[in-house]
């Protein structure tokens, strides 16, 4: 399908410096409007002219959305808080350094500088098909091109497939799932917090959004929980080059121990599913042990379960069994 990349059609752009007033616009301009964070995703959508909003709201002037602070019990991080600075924040590095890790496997040093930790989660997905502007399931149309017979379809899912089978592209997702952030959504009704594994959603619960946010919802801050400050964590990614690119499969994982022994587990995959999954059955092998070769492998093997291939993506299904396993090994 032909795409223009000449100039972004004209739109309306509208600078709240509160939430309130951003809600309020929000409301105001319903069915019209488009939230705008570092523009990275937003502005590829504009430029290919697959998505033509006649208003955008743009957060860049909301104080209140920016920076990290200290909070009883934790961390709260604004949503428009660049990716750089949560990679470059002492107390996130040094205790739950998970966030860090993975905030700094997001694209290039440039990217994380103008990109936000709130964006990095609510960016949609990278299926090509759909992004291209094809009429697809996601795109409002009646098919899937990539589970389609003669599809390209190596970086698409393996589970949690529900017609569509675009995966969910954020790295640091994962990673907030295993220190169990909570996310602050607020929209004119008032404020609604969801545990991070609740915030992703998939094709089955609403095939045309990647999180629980609706149109005239905003994303306000993300609280990280002290609860597993100071865990034990564990982050890797595989991509295609080493350079910058999106994952092919990644894990995160945070372990609290007692001696040599795990008490408790969180582990998420992404690169895997329509969105990031907590492998729940990997995390109960594990506790009570020491996360010796045989409960990371049996962890590995549990975190496939029910996993199915597409035509070219079965690679993946080995990845996300290693990944796991890996995770698992790091804490011996
Ligand atoms: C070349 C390139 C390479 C990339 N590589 C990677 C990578 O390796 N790993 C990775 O994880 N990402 C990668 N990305 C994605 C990039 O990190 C995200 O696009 C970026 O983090 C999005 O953040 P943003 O602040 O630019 O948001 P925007 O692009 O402005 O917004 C993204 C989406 O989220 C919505 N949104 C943003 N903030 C809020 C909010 N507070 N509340 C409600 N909705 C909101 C917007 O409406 C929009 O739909 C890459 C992007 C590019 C262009």
């Amino acid at each position: 399908m032909a795409k223009i990349r000449d100039m972004i059609p004209a739109f309306e752009l509208l600078q709240p410096t509160s939430v309130e007033a951003a809600l309020n616009l929000l409301d105001e301009h319903r069915g019209e409007a488009w939230v705008l964070a570092g523009g990275l995703d937003s502005f590829d959508w504009f430029k290919d002219r697959v998505k033509r909003p006649s208003v955008v709201v743009d957060l860049g002037g909301i104080a209140e959305m920016h920076g990290i602070r200290e909070v009883t019990n934790g961390l709260e991080i604004g949503a428009m808080t660049t990716l750089t600075e949560v990679v470059r924040h002492a107390r996130i590095r040094s205790e739950w350094s998970v966030v860090a890790d993975a905030a700094e496997h997001v694209a290039t040093p440039q990217i994380r500088n103008q990109g936000t930790l709130g964006g990095n989660v609510s960016q949609d997905t990278r299926c090509w098909y759909y992004r291209s502007g094809w009429p697809c399931y996601r795109a409002g149309g009646n098919t899937c091109y990539a589970a389609a017979p003669q599809a390209m379809n190596r970086e698409h899912c393996i589970m949690g497939r529900s017609r569509c089978v675009a995966v969910n592209p954020s790295d640091t997702a994962p990673a907030l799932i295993a220190v169990d952030a909570k996310m602050i959504v607020e929209s004119s009704k008032g404020p609604k917090v969801y545990d991070a594994e609740d915030f992703f959603i998939g094709p089955a619960i609403d095939i045309t959004r990647m999180t629980v946010m609706k149109e005239r919802d905003l994303l306000t801050r993300i609280h990280i929980p002290s609860t597993w400050a100071n865990a034990e964590f564990y982050y890797e990614k595989v991509r295609d080059r080493g350079a910058w690119d999106f994952q092919l499969v990644s894990v995160a994982a945070a372990f609290q121990k007692e001696g040599d022994r795990i008490t408790a587990a969180r582990i998420a995959v992404n690169g895997v599913a329509p969105y990031p999954v907590r492998v729940e059955a990997a995390e109960r092998i594990v506790v009570g042990t020491t996360g010796d070769e045989a409960t990371a492998a049996a962890a590995g093997e549990a975190a496939i379960e029910g996993a199915r291939a597409l035509r070219h993506n079965d690679y993946k299904i080995a990845m996300m069994r290693n990944l796991v396993r890996r995770a698992v090994r790091s804490v011996a």
